[in-house]
């Protein structure tokens, strides 16, 4: 009789090469394992062999789900996916690439068993581009500053979620997901494991520097509105310079008359105004640009095919 049931989910985005590495691996933690388990491949607009390699799997083995995306709509998107149809008391997210290593199932599990609702993979970062790591941190240094959710380095969504958290989830409905934010946000009792960070070995990474610096500009926007407060509080305190200014100034024309030169206190003044607008601009476009696609309501992803029941994912596609 086994304990419960573990769902695994793992958005696959050209992993063609990892497809079966990572299902055998999984198949030999579960041997020690006393849970039965389903492992859903969510295929995000693949256009190398990953679909087939999935369902080369899915035909000789039931325990493999699948679901495909008719183009690729990220990674958020595919989590969201599994999530809403993964059945398991617990559910485990993890890349496809293999450097989530399988073994920490039995600790995720442990943690779940001790009635943790959300177990939470942390890695060092060894082994990454020093700059890299170098500009996370600052990163995280700054955004756990600027934001209400606490975000940590090196934790991703590598972890295992109850029941109870990943209904929490689902009832996030937000179009951009940055869902390391949304697993803070949802909080509940959690519990943190270190592993040692592992280097990619097949395929290669989809995440480019200008994807880095996008969803860290995502991070920033999607969990408060404290930039536009920063904007606000920049804005008063140039008012309140500009007016100290402004009244010395005029006390001095009155005292001393009209002095022409002032070629270099307007040029700096325009700049510097000039710049605080295009930012404060630009931060409020942002922000305008999150409200224009969350009033759109457009579906997260749409399913081209999936071997989850006909009509689920029919109904899912016409949403
Ligand atoms: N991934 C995805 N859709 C995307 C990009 C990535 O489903 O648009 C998947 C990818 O297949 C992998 C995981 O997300 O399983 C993490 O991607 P990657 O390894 O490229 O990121 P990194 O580990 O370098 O941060
Ligand atoms: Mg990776």
């Amino acid at each position: 009789m086994k304990k419960g049931f573990v769902s695994i989910i793992i958005p696959s985005y050209n992993e063609a090469s990892n497809i079966k590495l990572i299902y055998e691996s999984l198949r030999n933690e579960f041997q020690s394992i006393e849970y039965d388990y389903e492992i859903y491949y969510i295929n995000d607009g693949s256009t190398d062999q990953t679909l087939e390699e999935i369902k080369n799997l899915a035909e000789k083995n039931e325990r493999v789900k699948y679901i495909s995306f008719s183009r690729n709509f990220g990674k958020e998107a595919a989590i969201l996916a599994g999530f809403q149809h993964a059945r398991g008391d617990a559910v485990v997210v993890m890349d496809a690439d293999l450097q989530h290593p399988t073994y920490l199932l039995h600790d995720f599990i442990k943690g779940f068993e001790e009635g943790y609702d959300q177990v939470i993979a942390q890695r060092n970062r060894k082994g990454d581009n020093p700059i890299r790591s170098y500009l996370s941190s600052l990163y995280y240094r700054f955004i756990n500053k600027a934001v209400e959710v606490d975000l940590r380095d090196g934790v991703g969504d590598f972890r295992l979620l109850s029941r109870k958290a990943v209904n929490a989830l689902l009832k996030l409905s937000e179009g951009n997901r940055f869902s390391k934010g949304l697993f803070c946000w949802i909080g509940f009792d959690q519990k943190i494991i270190y592993y040692e960070n592992v280097e990619r070995k097949n395929g290669k990474s989809k995440w480019s520097f200008r994807h880095l610096l996008n969803y860290g500009i995502d991070g920033i926007v999607s969990f408060n509105n404290r930039p536009l407060r920063i904007c606000f509080y920049t804005g008063i305190f140039i008012l309140f310079l500009s007016l100290i200014y402004i009244i010395a100034t005029f006390i001095r024309i009155l005292k001393y008359g009209v002095i022409v030169p002032g070629y270099f206190t307007i040029i700096s003044a325009v700049l510097f105004l000039g710049g605080v607008q295009l930012l404060s601009l630009g931060i409020i476009g942002e922000y305008i640009g999150r409200i224009y696609y969350e009033t759109k309501k457009r579906p997260h992803y749409l399913i081209q095919e999936a071997n989850i029941g006909h009509g689920e994912a029919h109904e899912k596609n016409e949403s």
